[in-house]
């Protein structure tokens, strides 16, 4: 098709990679036609048909493929929609240090090469606690260069009620098995004692690996050493007792107003771990990343380890990183972290915020047969994290239109917006808005509404629930 006139033409005035993939777009559609009978099975046809839509589709503007989108799903660390929004200092340091260059690897002070944690660690150490730190692109790759490092080619220690899956198909098993090593399994799904791993431990012992329950909750007849015991054992064996702890809360969960007290990294360290992993961009609240804390000789053991190379992150992601740590380390968090600060809001907050929407909405004009209202909602942290936490939160409510088409035309705004059904009615909660998001929200939601009405999923068609 490319070796055409009317697209040499084309590829002469757009070039051809532009051209190649709107050719691509042509006849992906002419295919899902064909293929539902919309147009026959006809060879020449099909070729005039491509030819005839190409010069249009490759001058059509092209839609960003990343694009912003607007989180009324109530759902704070939405892994889909990029987990934790960065705040404005994260986001300014971004731009600073990004602009032209940084000295990510340079010591200005020596005016020789430095390495690129040097500048991070002090602030990651404070905040998480250990006497040195890494960083690398998230937790899933901090527990592949630990495991690989420390014990490829020996055995790593794991509970059986601790094999899970973290997800996204990331489970310990198979990421033990992909450093080679020999995973040794200890102790019951419900029940693991500090003997069991006292058995376990021998010569082949690469590591003793402790796996946070963040995503799921084992309730009932459990028993599980603490930390303490567990670094005892490891001492006197002289291996490393590695806690992957995922979520990273930057300080005590409950101070926010949850019920559930995540364990904190730094107590993780005082209890005797070496080393703790935690992910950037979960309750830490910033960009994503894996972040390596522990003692000294361990850090250094991971740092000087080829893989290291593979899984470092670039300075978009220390910038903001460093600034989400310095937050957390100088008690702005509530304030400069946004992800903190949606999880601190209060109930009144957000119903005030919802209102505020609602308000905002109703200026555009409500079309006849539609009626919004205020819905106490249960939103959730997500990112696999609190999994048992319910947030109580407000959403603008949407009545006398089906959810699912308007929830389809809210997808196509721009920005898109991710509502939420409930009970066969849209619902936006405002739990993960961030407040200068109202003004895009509410006219997304207007224009969504009066198309919705114009198309026919408007009052007579609504659900009824
Ligand atoms: C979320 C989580 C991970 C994965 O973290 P990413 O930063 O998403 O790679 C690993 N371990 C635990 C215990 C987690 O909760």
């Amino acid at each position: 098709m490319l070796a055409t006139d009317a697209a040499r033409e084309l590829i002469e005035q757009r070039g051809r990679p532009a051209v190649a993939l709107a050719l691509r777009e042509v006849l992906d559609a002419l295919r899902a036609e064909l293929l539902s009978g919309a147009l026959p099975p006809d060879r020449d046809a099909l070729r005039a048909e491509a030819l005839a839509r190409l010069p249009r589709k490759v001058s059509e503007s092209r839609p960003a493929g990343l694009r912003r989108v607007i989180n009324a799903a109530g759902v704070v660390l939405h892994t889909n929609l990029g987990r934790a929004p960065l705040g404005e200092p994260a986001l300014a340091a971004v731009v600073e240090a990004c602009r032209g260059y940084a000295a990510v690897e340079y010591d200005l002070d020596r005016g020789e090469r430095g390495h690129r944690d040097a500048l991070i660690a002090p602030l990651a150490n404070a905040v998480l606690g250990g006497d040195d730190a890494l960083v690398v692109n998230n937790c899933a790759a901090a527990v592949l260069l630990a495991a690989t490092a420390l014990a490829a080619g020996r055995e790593v220690i794991v509970s059986r009620g601790e094999l899970v899956e973290i997800g996204g198909g990331f489970r310990v098993p198979e990421v033990i098995a992909s450093c080679g090593a020999r995973l040794v399994e200890v102790g019951t799904t419900n029940k693991t004692r500090a003997a069991d791993y006292q058995r376990a431990v021998g010569p082949d012992t690469g590591a003793i690996l402790v796996v946070h329950r963040s995503n799921f909750a084992l309730l009932g007849f459990t028993e599980q050493p603490t930390l303490e015991e567990l670094a005892a054992i490891a001492r006197a064996r002289g291996v490393p007792l590695l806690v992957d702890l995922g979520s990273g809360a930057g300080g005590d969960t409950r101070a926010l107003g949850l019920s559930a007290r995540e364990p904190l990294s730094r107590e993780c360290v005082a209890s005797g771990a070496d080393l703790v992993m935690v992910s950037g961009d979960k309750l830490l609240g910033g960009p994503q990343a894996g972040v390596v804390v522990g003692g000294a000789s361990w850090v250094a053991r991971l740092r000087g380890h080829p893989l290291m190379r593979a899984l470092r992150p670039g300075r978009l992601v220390l910038a903001a990183l460093e600034a989400t740590l310095r937050a957390h380390a100088d008690g702005r968090a509530a304030r400069d972290v946004p992800a903190v600060a949606m999880l601190a809001r209060t109930p009144a907050e957000l119903r005030a915020l919802a209102e505020s929407a609602l308000a905002k909405i109703a200026e555009g004009g409500i079309p006849d047969g539609v009626r919004l209202s205020l819905a106490a909602t249960e939103a959730r942290v997500g990112g696999g994290t609190l999994p048992l936490e319910v947030l109580p939160s407000w959403a603008v409510r949407v009545d006398g239109v089906a959810p699912d088409p308007l929830a389809a035309l809210l997808r196509a705004a721009t920005p898109p917006v991710i509502g939420r059904g409930l009970d066969g009615a849209l619902h936006l909660d405002v739990r993960s808005l961030l407040p200068s998001e109202v003004d895009d929200l509410a006219t997304a939601v207007t224009m969504a509404l009066h198309k919705a009405v114009a198309t026919g999923a408007g009052p007579k068609h609504a659900t009824r629930d």
